[in-house]
């Protein structure tokens, strides 16, 4: 059993490698992301809240998240928990620590998705358009002017989060830009580690 952080801009594939994890390694992932988009969805105040500042690309505040995560850490996760998007600010890292080691648990290893700007724009566009080419809800934040928000949002808040895991010796980097199954394997690889 493993806790793991998929670290990495957006786009860069962290959910596709958390769906993944869930499938092979009966792991519970925990998209912060896919959180906050079915509370848009349920009315709720907080939904309510959060909506215009996920479709202008903007970074939802630390205590909403970090009650989200806390919520769903009580559940536990036997296979252990992959955090995907969380966390996003430095607030937010200190804040899972100190959740983590109240239940107890590890963090066993931060997985930096490593991928240069560029490609992800590309990769942003492609997978609005797979969304739409196939009838699925295209994400209202993936359009390119609102990825350059939520790039800008990474590199300003959750970029120095490489820096604080790598200090804590925790930062393992896979290429990000490798075909999905090369990056799974890689992950394999960091996951079955002795
Ligand atoms: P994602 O699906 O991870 O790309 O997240 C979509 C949007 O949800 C982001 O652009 C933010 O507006 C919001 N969001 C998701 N996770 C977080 C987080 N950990 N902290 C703040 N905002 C978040």
């Amino acid at each position: 059993m493993a806790n793991i952080i998929l670290l990495g801009p957006p786009g860069a594939g962290k959910g596709t490698q958390a769906k993944r994890l869930v499938d092979t390694r009966g792991m519970v992932q925990l998209s912060t992301g896919d959180m906050l988009r079915e509370a848009k969805t349920s009315g709720t105040e907080m939904g309510r809240k959060v909506a215009d500042v996920m479709e202008r690309g903007a970074l939802v505040t630390d205590d909403i998240v970090i009650g989200l995560i806390e919520e769903k850490l009580t559940q536990g996760a036997p296979g252990g928990f992959i955090f995907d998007g969380f966390p996003r600010t430095l607030k937010q890292a200190d804040a899972l620590a100190a959740l983590l080691s109240q239940k107890g648990l590890a963090l066993d290893a931060v997985i930096e998705l490593a991928v240069d700007d560029a490609a992800l724009v590309g990769r942003i566009v492609k997978r609005a358009a797979e969304a739409a080419a196939q009838g699925q809800p295209v994400r209202r934040d993936d359009t390119p002017e609102v990825f350059e928000v939520r790039l800008r949002e990474y590199y300003k808040n959750t970029a120095p989060l490489i820096g604080y895991y790598y200090a804590k010796g925790a930062l393992r980097s896979v290429d990000g830009l490798a075909a999905m199954d090369s990056v799974s394997a890689d992950i394999a690889k960091i996951l079955d580690k002795p």
